[in-house]
C-alpha cells in the first residue's frame, strides 16, 4: 500500500485551510462527518412544520443528546475508520444511536460526573441513514463509552455490512473524497486544482 503522504491531493488537503466550495466552511485536513440530528428528529420536526431547532415541542436536541417525544433516546457516537496508507489517521463518521431509556439515563448521569468511561459497552441502533452505504438506519450496534469529553465509539454488529468492513479494514482516500462529496463537501476539484 503506497503511503498517502505522497499523494498530491492528500498533501493539498493538509497543506492549507480553504473554504469549502460546497458548504462554505473552512476545512484543513481530514474532518469528521457529523450528523446534527437523528433522522427521526428531522422527520418529527418536518411533520410539525417546525424548522429543525434544538428545542421544540418535539423534545430536546443538544450537540450530544437527543430525546424525542419523551420516549426515544439518542446519543451522538463516533465511528472511527482507519485511512489506508496513513497510519494513525481516521475518517470519523459521527452518527446518532438510539438507545434504551435506562441506558441513556445511566450514561447521562455518569457523563455529568465524567465517569462514563468506566461503563461497560451496551446495545443500540444506528439512527441515521448514511449516504454512500446500503441502508444503515436501525442497524444494531454496540456502543463503547470513552472517558474525558470524548463521544462513545460505535461498532456495527453485522460484521459483513460495508460500513463494518470499512471500520475493520480501512478506507481509501478516494472513497473519503467521494463520501465528502455525497455529504455536501465536494472537495475533489479543489484538492486536484491545488496539485497543479
Ligand atoms: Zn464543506
Amino acid at each position: 500500500m503506497a503511503r498517502l503522504y505522497n499523494d498530491p491531493r492528500w498533501v493539498a488537503l493538509h497543506s492549507a485551510a480553504f473554504s469549502c466550495p460546497a458548504c462554505g466552511d473552512v476545512h484543513g485536513g481530514l474532518f469528521a462527518l457529523v450528523r446534527e440530528e437523528p433522522d427521526a428528529w428531522t422527520v418529527a420536526a418536518r411533520r410539525r412544520g417546525n424548522a429543525s431547532t434544538t428545542q421544540s415541542d418535539a423534545g430536546l436536541l443538544t450537540e450530544q443528546f437527543c430525546i424525542l417525544d419523551g420516549e426515544l433516546f439518542f446519543l451522538l457516537c463516533d465511528i472511527d475508520i482507519p485511512v489506508l496508507g496513513a497510519p494513525g489517521k481516521f475518517l470519523t463518521q459521527s452518527v446518532w444511536a438510539m438507545v434504551a431509556k435506562s441506558d441513556f439515563t445511566y450514561y447521562v448521569e455518569a457523563f455529568a460526573k465524567r465517569r462514563q468511561g468506566g461503563l461497560a459497552p451496551w446495545h443500540g441502533w444506528l439512527a441515521n441513514a448514511l449516504k454512500g452505504y446500503p441502508d444503515t438506519l436501525d442497524l444494531p450496534c454496540t456502543i463503547m463509552p470513552r472517558g474525558e469529553t470524548l463521544r462513545p465509539t460505535l461498532r456495527i454488529d453485522d460484521g459483513a455490512h460495508p460500513l463494518a468492513l470499512e471500520q475493520r479494514q480501512g478506507i481509501s482516500f478516494e472513497r473519503i473524497l467521494d463520501l465528502y462529496a455525497l455529504n455536501e463537501h465536494d472537495l475533489r476539484a479543489e484538492v486536484l486544482g491545488r496539485t497543479s
